[in-house]
């Protein structure tokens, strides 16, 4: 944290880097004149704030056109730090390594029962890291950060999976805290809804936008929300947790204790449930999907009503916070337009009109690897100027 006093030259002159610095970050190149824009700033500060990062060896120019003008596009340098994503579903675990210009340099995927055992869980990671890290050539020490994702709301206080987590042997465990220990690396832990977003804003199909929304519907079904660029969590870290919304006071009763909430018509098991009198027991969700694109009516009919109480849901979330874009992750995701469709006659029909009419409904385009890149953008999003200038950020995340 900056000494100076608040107000003077030089407090507003660390400001101002660090609102380039992270507008660079997030965006991974930008023109001179898209950082003004961006940030509000004068184009002569921007001029002279890049000048000064340049200099220093953070950010490096090249030249570009836009709009068919030449412009000077501005990213962080390659060298300027490494960061690590791990994303823990309930089947896989998934590690990469990336540096701050956006370059994804490693990536891995395991399948591991995360259920079970979080020391096993943590094993596999360490190791993982560790490996990938070696392979792309970097020492440990270059390791800005680390986004974690676990499929589970944190409590904000302990940094626990909060009591609706479904992961029996995590219980009680801050996986933060966990892993900064075992790998001796700032950590950033944040649920998977939450990183989807994140990957998909900075990655995939949010690319530009301030304002969206990404709803994961696997086993559980979580939202997360970017509001002015940046996700919103709310004071106790529970923010988005559409897959609770009430639809019927007297559907079936859910995992978090009330009755007839979103994810009891389309979590995984619910419509595993659905299809397993016809197709046998050992469906799945991906495999559903497939059928469902080959012509099976079960199938499509489950996704279509699926898709509608979705879009109920999205409905109550474009009435509360009118996203530009809804972006729809996880296995689902995959059925396209036979669960799309659904979810925008939904939205068409619930949904106030002026805010439906600036709404789009889309895939995401990262599919399985949203989180883990949301990972590598949640230690972008969270790291201070000291990170983003090479040195190590303090010793753990917020909420780790
Ligand atoms: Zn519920």
């Amino acid at each position: 944290m900056s000494t100076d006093t608040p107000g003077s030259q030089s407090s507003l002159h660390r400001a101002n880097l660090e609102r380039v610095l992270r507008a660079v970050r997030m965006a991974g190149s930008l023109t001179q004149a898209e950082i003004a824009r961006g940030t509000g700033l004068s184009a002569a500060t921007v001029s002279n704030i890049v000048r000064e990062l340049k200099e220093s060896g953070t950010v490096v120019v090249a030249d570009t056109s836009s709009g068919g003008r030449r412009a000077r596009s501005v990213s962080l340098s390659g060298d300027a730090g490494i960061v690590v994503g791990i994303d823990f579903g309930h089947t896989h675990l998934r590690v990469a390594v990336g540096n701050l210009a956006h370059r994804v340099l490693a990536e891995e995927s395991a399948p591991i029962d995360v259920d079970v055992s979080a020391a096993q869980g943590f094993d596999r990671a360490e190791a993982l890291v560790e490996r990938l890290l070696a392979e792309a050539g970097f020492r440990p020490d270059k390791v800005i950060g680390v986004g974690l994702g676990v499929p589970g709301p944190i409590d904000v206080e302990t940094g626990a999976l909060g009591s609706t987590a479904i992961l029996p042997g995590w219980t009680g465990i801050a996986p933060g805290r966990e892993l900064a220990e075992r790998l001796g690396m700032p950590v950033h832990v944040d649920n998977d809804a939450n990183l989807g977003a994140l990957g998909e804003l900075v990655w995939g199909a949010g690319r530009g936008l301030s304002d969206l929304a990404y709803i994961k519907v696997a086993s559980g079904v979580g939202a997360g929300l970017v509001v002015n660029g940046q996700i919103y969590r709310g004071p106790g870290g529970t923010a988005g947790e559409i897959g609770h919304i009430t639809l019927d006071e007297a559907g079936p009763v859910c995992r978090c204790g009330n009755r007839g909430c979103l994810e009891t018509f389309v979590g995984s098991r619910y419509l595993l449930g659905l299809l397993s009198p016809t197709l046998g027991p050992d469906l799945s969700l991906p495999r559903v999907v497939e059928l469902a694109h080959q012509g099976d009516l079960g199938c499509r009919r489950v996704i279509a009503d699926a898709g509608r109480q979705i879009g109920t849901g999205v409905a109550t979330l474009c009435n509360l916070l009118n996203p530009r874009r809804v972006i729809l992750g996880g296995d689902l995701a995959d059925a396209g337009e036979l669960v799309l469709g659904p979810i925008r006659d939904s939205v068409a029909r619930y949904a106030i009109p002026s805010a439906a009419r600036q709404l789009s409904v889309v895939p995401g385009t990262l599919g399985g690897r949203a989180e883990v890149l949301g990972a590598l953008a949640l230690v972008m999003s969270e790291m201070g100027e000291s990170g983003a200038l090479g040195r190590s950020a303090q010793t753990s995340g917020a909420r780790s």
